[in-house]
């Protein structure tokens, strides 16, 4: 057993930290079928005397995005219904470790969109707003027509892609891709 009442263990977002049986969960925390998980990087204080157990954040930035937040992100993954992608910016903060965000098919665009690989592809730079942060599970939207893709390179050629009506155009090769487009996408030529 523990020689001490208090144990400091580094965690990641998602780790398990222990049953409410065991504590009742504290800040940087959530309870999940009666499990408690981290939502953040941090060291996990389990006091044992006290019965609670929270999440010290390991940078000075604690900033956790919360619903309506708008946040700034690359896509790292498209597949099927859904993107994720790694958020490294909360409303005008920058954080030191990105968070994921899932960005589904149905929350992308203000008319219907079959596929999310028409609204974004990996490695775009998108803007999104924060619709649900339940269990620290980050879910996006990108309706608002000042959100989408903001920054997005050719999926041929690797150039930038300027805007186009009704998409992107690529000044270097010709090709024409689809996006859910933000208003604030760079419109100069690069
Ligand atoms: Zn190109």
């Amino acid at each position: 057993m523990h020689s001490t009442n208090k144990k400091k263990v580094l965690v990641l977002p998602g780790s398990k930290l222990g049953v409410v049986e065991e504590f009742i969960p504290g800040k940087g925390t959530y309870e999940r079928e009666g499990s408690i998980y981290s939502r953040i990087i941090g060291h996990a204080n389990k006091d044992v005397v006290n019965k609670k157990v929270e999440i010290r954040p390991l940078t000075d930035n604690p900033i956790l995005p919360s619903k309506d937040s708008i946040v700034t992100g690359i896509v790292s993954s498209v597949q099927g219904k859904a993107a994720t992608l790694d958020i490294y910016q909360i409303n005008a903060h920058t954080l030191k470790r990105p968070f994921t965000g899932m960005l589904h098919v149905s929350r992308c665009s203000p008319k219907y969109e079959r596929g999310i690989t028409d609204v974004c592809k990996l490695a775009d730079l998108m803007k999104a707003k924060v619709v649900d942060d339940k269990d620290g599970f980050i879910k996006l939207n990108t309706v608002d027509a000042n959100l989408g893709v903001i920054r997005a390179v050719c999926s041929n050629c690797g150039s930038f892609l300027v805007y186009k009506r009704n998409g992107l155009k690529c000044k270097k090769c010709g090709n024409f891709e689809k996006r859910k487009v933000s208003d604030d996408y760079f419109k100069k030529e690069l």
